[in-house]
Formats: structure tokens, sequence, C-alpha cells
């Protein structure tokens, strides 16, 4: 349930009704707004008698929200989040890229690769240090040794990073170094690591897990604001289906699906979606012409020699006609 208290409601009366709403049982939590404030109510909302609260004449209305979020849904937060990485915003029409390759290999790739994504306009720099691999033979990242490569990156170009954060143990050691944690697909319902991002300070990039729908992908999302972190990125990378001639099915409708349902921005990893260089660029396209909040891309100096995902890595200057693509179709929308 969420209730919209009226603009210019003096604060003694919000905060009267607040204390009414805790004394039944309500884990209450609100956004003040410079006009408004919004109270989203989390327990059993059954007991409550709207009739009571609609009768308080600072109260504007009250809305039982149908789905099971409630902190990520619109409802509760009609405004779109914009959220801020080191400067670079997204969401609420700001719209960022940030580029670099599947996993950090050497300082001189990372401070080499930052400097061409910058130059052809990404305002962020993408990079894994622990890397979530089907098989165990494969290269694992190179954990802490790689964030201090991203991290003498940012300091080479100024650009922001972020990286992929997969267990509870290197969540201190990701949060300290990333301007931005991504928790990857594999690990979308991995809740105590949810928990753990919704207690950082830091923003998070949350990729959808390759077979959840949209409910348990905002759900998810849903942990993350609950734990106390509002700062959520959503990312649609592809989920799985029956055709194997991609890596995944790009799902482009979930994009316009959480702009009605959420207020939390969205971008799209074409890269992981469709698994071959030759395809990120189209998909890039048409992520932008349905309103996507950003893209997440991989580029490589050297595919063909990448220790990961070289097959969906863009060569430098590959990415610099995607830029200037979907720079087109972003000022056409
Ligand atoms: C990645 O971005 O490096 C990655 C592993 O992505 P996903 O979790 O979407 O597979
Ligand atoms: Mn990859």
């Amino acid at each position: 349930m969420v209730i919209v208290m009226k603009p210019g409601a003096p604060r003694e009366e919000v905060a009267k009704v607040q204390a009414v709403l805790e004394r039944l049982g309500m884990e209450v939590t609100s956004v003040k707004g410079t006009q408004q404030t919004v109270f989203a109510l989390v327990g059993d909302t059954k007991s409550i008698d709207i009739g009571a609260i609609e009768a308080n004449k600072h109260v504007e209305k009250v809305l039982r929200v149908q789905q099971p979020y409630k902190l990520a849904s619109r409802t509760f937060h009609p405004a779109d989040t914009v959220v801020e990485i080191g400067g670079c915003k997204i969401g609420g029409g700001h719209v960022a890229v940030m580029a670099g390759p599947c996993s950090v290999e050497s300082e001189e790739q990372m401070i080499h690769t930052a400097m061409l994504v910058k130059g052809h306009g990404a305002k962020m720099l993408r990079g894994g240090a622990y890397k979530p691999r089907t098989s165990p033979y494969s290269f694992q990242g190179l954990g802490e040794e790689g964030l201090n490569m991203l991290v003498k990156a940012r300091e080479a170009t100024g650009l922001p990073f972020v990286t992929e954060v997969m267990c509870i143990e290197t969540f201190d050691i990701v949060e300290e170094k990333a301007d931005l944690i991504q928790i990857g697909a594999r690990n979308m319902q991995n809740f105590p690591l949810l928990k753990r991002a919704g207690r950082s300070r830091k923003p998070i990039l949350l990729k959808r897990g390759l077979s959840a729908t949209l409910e348990e992908f905002l759900m998810s999302a849903e942990y993350i604001i609950a734990g106390g972190n509002p700062n959520v990125i959503l990312c649609e990378r592809g989920i799985r289906s029956f055709d194997t001639y991609t890596r995944n099915v790009l799902d482009l409708s979930v994009i316009p699906a959480v702009k009605e349902l959420s207020h939390l921005p969205i971008i799209v990893d074409p890269s992981h979606a469709c698994g071959k260089w030759s395809m990120v660029e189209p998909l890039a396209k048409a992520s932008m012409a349905v309103g996507a909040d950003g893209l997440i891309i991989e580029v490589h100096h050297n595919p063909e020699e990448a220790l990961c995902d070289g097959s969906q890595s863009l060569k430098p200057e590959k990415f610099g006609h995607l830029m200037a693509s979907v720079r087109k179709i972003y000022a056409a929308v």
C-alpha cells in the first residue's frame, strides 16, 4: 500500500500518520519530496482501514499496490530515478554508454581501452575482475589485482568503472574500488548478496537472470532498495529461449514494460544477449529506439586473443561506428 500526503502537509501531521501506521505493525518507508511525502507500507496491509486513513485531511490518496514489489514500483515513486556514478547520470532522460573488455587482462589493456572508448564517447569503463565462468578450467579473472588495474585506468582517463561482485566475501573490496557494482545474471537471485548490496553506499547494476521473469527481476531490485540502497540500475542482457543461433534472446519488450511498472533506469547489454560481434550494433540501435537509458558494450583491442568473450567483443573502431549510429537513433527518438 502507498499513502500519498497532501502537498504542504505540516511535518507534525506527516509524522503522526507515520506513527499510526507503525503502531499497526507496518514497516514504513517514506520518500520526502520538496512538496509531498509518500509512504510505502510493507506488512499485512489487509487489516488497514483505508477509509480511516483517507479521512485524515492531510492525506491525498491511498493506493493499493497490486504488484508484490513496492519500493521499485512507479506507484510508490512516480518520477524516474536518476542514478549518479562519479559525475555520470543514468535515468530520467540521462543516457550513458559503458564499454570495455569482458575481463581485465592487464594494466596496459585497461588504460589503452579506456582511452579509446572515452574518445568514442563512452562515459564509463567496464571490466570483470571476478568472472563467473561456466567451466572451472576457464580464465577466472585477476581478482583484486584486476580491480587495481581498473583503478589505474580510472586515474588515467577519469572514467568511472563498473565491475562484477560474485560473492559476499569479496564485496568489501569491490565496493571500496568500484564506482558501480555489478550483480551478474547468475546472481540475480542470490538473496544474501542482494541484501549486502542493499547495505552498500555504491550504486548497483543488477543484470536480469537467464530465465527471470520481469516480476522476479523487479523483486530482486526490491531487495536492494528495501535494504537501504535506492541507487539501482537494471540491465537486460538476454534470456534463454529455444533458439541456439544467438547466445540468448534479447527481450526488448522488457524496456517499455519496466518504464511502465518501475521508476528505475534500465540499460541493455547487447553483447551478452547475442554473443556475436556482428549483431551488437543493430541490437544497440534497437535498444535505444525502445527507450533504454544506456548500453553496456564489450570492447577488446584484439578479440581473437581475448581471455573471455572474444566472439562478442567489438574492436575499438567498430565501437566508434556503433556510437555514431546510436547517436543518430537517440537524436531521432
Ligand atoms: C558480464 O557482464 O561480464 C557478465 C558475465 O554478464 P552476465 O552476468 O549478464 O552474463
Ligand atoms: Mn562477457
